[in-house]
């Protein structure tokens, strides 16, 4: 038996320092690469990874640099290691029945002929996962040896590292039903049929060399799941019992991370049969001494393993002492989730002002630390006293650095009082917003039209300084003219200019903001081969000039019509960037806040009579535990509130919101008191109009008749169906029309004729009234 190393990451960034891992995988979809070269480059980038660790720090062969590779995703990683895909993909496993690549992507991704697995957000995260989906009958069986192979590869090339898997409540709790199970079935009521399978893979794992394994539970922590934490408390001591039991293993930790242990499967854990607990320290105390401690190893989760900051190293060493107080047999230093999350390397970003460099912790900065505090907990901290030095120092010169504080923004948030959030009664403003001359069933779109490729290599070649900004600018009003044009000839009702301008609807306001930093190589996985470059907000954030004016002022001038001004919310500005840690989330989403409500008054200012304001991130914020909801709705909204409250009667303020699962945050939703509500609907329909009914939701409502996430044109009949459904449920005069999002990743032929048919609906609708 060896023992747990003194220090270790829960996993590690997947995608590649350059994108590697997509270019390759999305060559390989395109046909251009076939699946030899593709494993070809997967493996150099598993080696690459391995190398890089064992020289920020990490043991060659003491299993502390994780195995946590993934083509696309670690839970549909774990669902087709134990065999559980639906049976709509039996045609495309691999003649022994194993799950190959091709079965694989075509859970992924879908294709012609397979609709794909439901892709969900990963806890509080950005991360998308693919949903399995589980029936009463569905068999558990190994049918992929990736896992195992993994182990073996970084063993011939002298590596002993721990392979990382989803554990088996969590793939269980994060499923569904599969379509035609029994009401009342839930997945985790199979536990006991996949365990046997979980135990065979350990079997298979020690056998190809792992001496520790890493079975990744953070359900453990939720309580936003279907199941209560009692129940995934109990489903834990029965799956560690028996995991645990097994005889021809790999020694075990269970990881848990995103926030606190319930205190049932703290319990449940500690008295498991299993050799080590990861828990996240960062969001959430030190839990409490129990009796099986004294057998295992605790791995102290106490560098963040979701924000960029480099972080308080004494706190953390001081964490660990705590831990080191539970009386475990030993103590380790671990990051508090995978590093996933997070972008490779510090040292990739040039442009970044080494001041603001000098304060950051990329995933490889993060390794580093990790190593320092081990260092520290095998010798003493007198070994670690200069880089616990260093890290207060660094710390200390960012709270004093000029724009962290603000003298300017401060005095303004602190002076608001509650008129600032408040706008006037309904009626005053329905009355007022009469005059936008508006038919009944009024259509419209949710801000973005096609990014073609022409606009894309502009933007490209501006960055570059290949083409002038005034070049530049010329063919973003080329391309606002020509969707102004196609919107009136399409009749639709309230138009949008299109946001040609915009890299990414956060980015692009994070660039003009001040507060903000954006990076060049600071890539994070979003879904499978598709990665975000989240900014920086590290600073007191103001807005230095206007922002979209210009753009919203060219395109109304165009049209009679009313075209939408097109901001996004301070919530989603925040949960999409990488937010500084010095001071509550409220603060600095009022400050976003009391930017974009100037940016409101200027567009109000140059004739702009709609404003939408995008917060398509406030259900993803909602806090795992819901103890923790209730502060987070109230500064959610508030903030909301004081970008909007701001707009005169007569302006119309909508919001858009990017889920179907409408009932958990309605009353939220409710209290933003946006004129008009868009909402995804059109995969989920049903629901959503009766949640949004049964709510007693008083407000203009658009709950979307068009899926933009596929190239499928929806039809007339059927979108006349959806109308049908949403007028005898809601209030004719409140319903809007409109796509389920914006149409930025669609292309023009498609959209012109899904909106063609979205406006021949709204017409037919509206002729029998
Ligand atoms: N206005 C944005 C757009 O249309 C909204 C995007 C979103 O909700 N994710 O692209
Ligand atoms: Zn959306």
């Amino acid at each position: 038996m060896t023992a747990f190393p003194a220090g270790t990451i829960l996993g590690y960034p997947r995608i590649g320092r350059r994108r590697e891992l997509k270019r390759a995988v999305e060559a390989h979809w395109a046909g251009t690469l076939d699946e030899a070269a593709l494993e070809t480059t997967a493996a150099d980038l598993r080696r690459a990874t391995r190398e890089r660790l064992a020289e920020l720090g990490l043991g060659k062969d003491d299993s502390s640099i994780p195995e946590s590779f993934s083509y696309y995703d670690q839970v549909l990683d774990a669902a087709v290691a134990v065999g559980a895909l639906p049976d709509r993909f039996a045609d495309v496993r691999e003649s022994d029945g194993s799950i190959g690549l091709r079965a694989y992507f075509a859970a992924a991704r879908g294709d012609s002929a397979h609709a794909p697995l439901e892709m969900t957000k990963w806890f509080d995260t950005n991360y998308h996962y693919l949903v399995p989906e589980i029936a009463p009958d569905t068999v558990f069986a190994r049918s992929g040896d990736r896992f195992v192979r993994q182990v073996a590869e970084a063993r011939a090339e002298g590596f002993t590292t721990r392979p990382v898997v989803v554990g088996p409540v969590t793939l269980l709790a994060l499923a569904k039903p599969a379509e035609g199970a029994p009401d009342g079935f839930s997945p985790l009521d199979r536990l006991d049929d996949l365990l046997p399978v979980y135990v065979e893979l350990l079997s298979a794992l020690r056998a190809a060399g792992a001496e520790w394994v890493q079975l990744d539970e953070p359900a453990l922590v939720s309580e936003t799941l279907d199941t209560t934490s009692a129940d995934l408390a109990r489903a834990a001591e029965r799956a560690y019992a028996v995991l645990g039991g097994a005889t021809d293993r790999p020694q075990v930790l269970v990881a848990s991370g995103y926030a606190q242990l319930s205190n049932e499967s703290w319990r449940a854990l500690a008295a498991a049969p299993i050799e080590a607990i990861a828990v996240d320290l960062t969001r959430g105390g030190v839990p409490e001494p129990l009796p099986g401690l004294q057998a295992k190893t605790l791995v102290g989760g106490v560098i963040e393993g979701r924000n960029i900051w480099r972080g308080d190293l004494e706190r953390a060493w001081t964490t660990l002492e705590r831990l080191g107080g539970l009386g475990a047999a030993g103590v380790a230093v671990g990051t508090s989730t995978s590093l996933q999350h997070v972008p490779h390397d510090v040292a990739d970003e040039p442009d970044l002002d080494p001041r603001l460099a000098s304060w950051l912790a990329f995933a490889d900065q993060k390794v580093d630390q990790v190593a320092i505090l081990a260092r520290g907990l095998v010798t003493d901290r007198t070994q670690i006293e200069n880089e616990l030095n260093a890290a207060t120092a660094a710390l200390a010169d960012r709270t004093a650095a000029d724009g962290v504080r603000d003298g300017a923004v401060r005095p303004r948030a602190a002076a608001l009082d509650a008129t600032a959030f408040t706008r006037g009664p309904q009626e005053e403003r329905d009355a007022a917003q009469e005059a936008l001359g508006l038919p009944l069933l009024p259509t419209t779109t949710i801000g973005s039209f096609p990014q073609t490729g022409e606009i894309r290599r502009a933007r490209a070649a501006h960055d570059r300084g290949e083409l002038s900004a005034a070049d530049y600018e010329d063919v973003l009003r080329l391309e606002i003219t020509s969707v102004i044009g196609l919107q009136e000839e399409l009749g639709l009702d309230v138009l949008v200019h299109g946001e040609p301008e915009r890299n990414d609807m956060v980015q692009y306001f994070a660039e003009n903001l001040d507060g903000f930093a954006v990076t060049r190589n600071g890539w994070v996985q979003s879904y499978g081969s598709r990665a975000t470059r989240p900014s920086i907000l590290w600073g007191d954030v103001s807005r230095p000039a206007p922002i979209t004016v210009r753009w919203s002022q060219f395109a109304q001038d165009l049209s009679e019509k009313p075209v939408k001004g097109m901001l996004t919310g301070p919530v989603t500005i925040l949960a999409w960037s990488f937010v500084r840690d010095d001071q509550p989330l409220a603060t600095t989403a009022n400050q976003v806040a009391l930017a974009l409500r100037d940016e409101i008054a200027d567009l109000e200012a140059a004739g702009i009579r709609i404003i939408q304001v995008d917060e398509p991130a406030l259900r993803e914020l909602l806090p795992l535990k819901k103890s923790d909801q209730p502060a987070y709705l109230d500064w959610s909204v508030a903030s909301f509130r004081l970008a909007t409250a701001g707009a005169d009667a007569a302006t119309q303020v909508h919001t858009h919101l990017c889920y179907s699962e409408f009932g958990v945050v309605i009353d939220a939703i409710s209290a933003l008191d946006a004129d008009v509500t868009s909402i995804e609907a059109a995969r989920s329909r049903g629901e959503v109009i009766a949640d949004i009914a049964e709510s007693g939701f008083a407000r203009g409502i658009g709950p979307g008749v068009y899926d933009i996430h596929s190239p499928r044109v929806p039809q007339v009949d059927e979108i006349v169906d959806l109308l049908e459904q949403a007028v005898a449920a809601l209030p004719v005069r409140r319903v809007w029309v409109n796509p389920d999002c914006g149409l930025k990743t669609r292309a023009y032929p498609e959209t012109v004729a899904a909106l063609g048919n979205l406006v021949a609906a709204a017409e037919r609708v509206r002729e029998g009234r």
